[in-house]
């Protein structure tokens, strides 16, 4: 065994070696530049790019013209919000979105607050979950479009996402998902969902880093949007600058790989999952599941241990295992998580939990090690405060 043990996969992924192998050759012999189609070398190099297209447009049921490579799912965020509000502004000027989605749709609501358009954060339940009736009563004849992403990033949470897409279509509004966290772990077929858009990221499923994709619908409605960045007009004007060849090549291979995988890999997850869940509430007194029971990534296992610092537990078990605290960006920052907070606890709640998340290359024999070691670390931590 390999230690310390990978359990944040809901952070990064490992490159698939397949996916490695896939993109080798665009480093080196097929290195051209996917604009410059009239020599062999740029056309090779956008056949490889209209192939990942299509490739990454067949596994969620999309045409490849509606898929726009992006540097991953944070700028995809950016454009479709952005993009969106800013090209329909004869259409109105409000946005719904809730309070536990990535900080890439928060931070970039809250920048188009500041330039004049308005946002409504909806709450959620105490396990992560929104009310599609709240979404109703949200929104109005100025609604443009409504952002609820398909699986959170801290707790795993599923959005009911048909509901809400019959539900902004009722009144006109264009829906919006971030679906990076459920894009390989669940099905999403755009048309039986009624996504408008949809952000992804290469590599939370096994795919390089600094890639992404943004869907967008472009028949029934055709889905207006402005680009972030301006040039030399790729990516159907609306994203500018040099495809990356050998990202979007891997990136087409994961999303394969993660479709032709998805029903044998939820069902080992979902068993290593609930192994790993039970383990330390069985082992760990008092520990809670944040979080859904059931409508929940099964992978995704965040619980609160009362009376225990998530970054003393981290720093314990450093050499071990390497898990968070919650998500990537707050794990720097000394702040709650916004996520638990917008469930109804405390911040004492958000310090003392903790996030793991199981991937691909998870064992069973991983999860029973993580599990002994938590379980013995915390009784460790919890004795040196109670011997005084
Ligand atoms: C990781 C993540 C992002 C950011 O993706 P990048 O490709 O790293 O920019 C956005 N939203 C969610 C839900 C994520 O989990």
């Amino acid at each position: 065994m390999k230690l310390p043990i990978y359990l944040d996969y809901n952070a990064t992924t490992p490159v698939d070696p397949r996916v490695v192998e896939a993109m080798m050759p665009f480093f080196t012999d097929t290195f051209g530049n996917s604009a410059s189609i009239d020599h062999q070398h740029g056309a090779y190099a956008s056949e490889a790019v209209e192939k990942a297209r299509a490739t990454i447009a067949a596994t969620i049921n999309a045409r490849p013209e509606e898929i726009i490579f992006t540097s991953g799912a944070t700028e995809s965020d950016n454009l479709a919000l952005i993009g969106v509000m800013e090209a329909n502004e004869d259409r109105g000027d409000h946005l719904v979105t809730c309070r536990t989605e990535h900080p890439a749709v928060l931070e970039t609501a809250t920048y188009l607050q500041k330039r004049g358009k308005r946002v409504v954060y909806l709450d959620v339940d105490s396990t992560g979950l929104v009310d599609p009736d709240a979404i109703k009563r949200a929104i109005t004849n100025r609604t443009v479009l409504v952002s609820i992403m398909s699986a959170n990033n801290e707790i795993g949470t599923l959005a009911p996402l048909a509901e809400i897409g019959s539900i902004a279509h009722e009144r006109a509004a264009l829906f919006h998902t971030d679906a990076t966290q459920a894009i390989g772990k669940i099905e999403i077929d755009v048309q039986k969902l009624g996504i408008d858009l949809m952000s992804f990221s290469s590599h939370k499923i096994y795919g390089p880093k600094g890639v992404g994709a943004l869907y967008v619908r472009r028949r029934n409605p055709f889905v207006r949007l402005s680009p972030l960045l301006h040039g030399g007009g790729h990516e159907r004007g609306v994203r500018s600058g040099t495809v990356n060849v050998a990202g979007v090549v891997g990136f087409a291979a994961a999303m394969d790989l993660a479709k032709r995988q998805l029903r044998s890999e939820q069902r080992r997850l979902s068993a290593l999952g609930e192994r790993l869940l039970n383990g330390i509430l069985d082992g760990v007194e008092g520990a809670q599941l944040n979080g859904h029971v059931s409508q929940r990534l099964a992978h995704c296992v965040n619980v609160h241990i009362a009376g225990v610092e998530n970054k003393a537990l981290i720093v314990a078990l450093r050499e071990r295992l390497s898990f968070s605290a919650g998500s990537a960006c707050a794990t720097s920052k000394a702040e709650a998580s916004h996520v638990l907070l917008a469930l109804g606890y405390d911040a004492a709640r958000s310090y003392g939990s903790i996030r793991l998340s199981i991937g691909h290359p998870t064992t069973e024999l991983d999860v029973k090690y993580a599990v002994d070691e938590i379980v013995a670390t915390v009784a460790s931590i919890r004795s040196k405060f109670t011997r005084v």
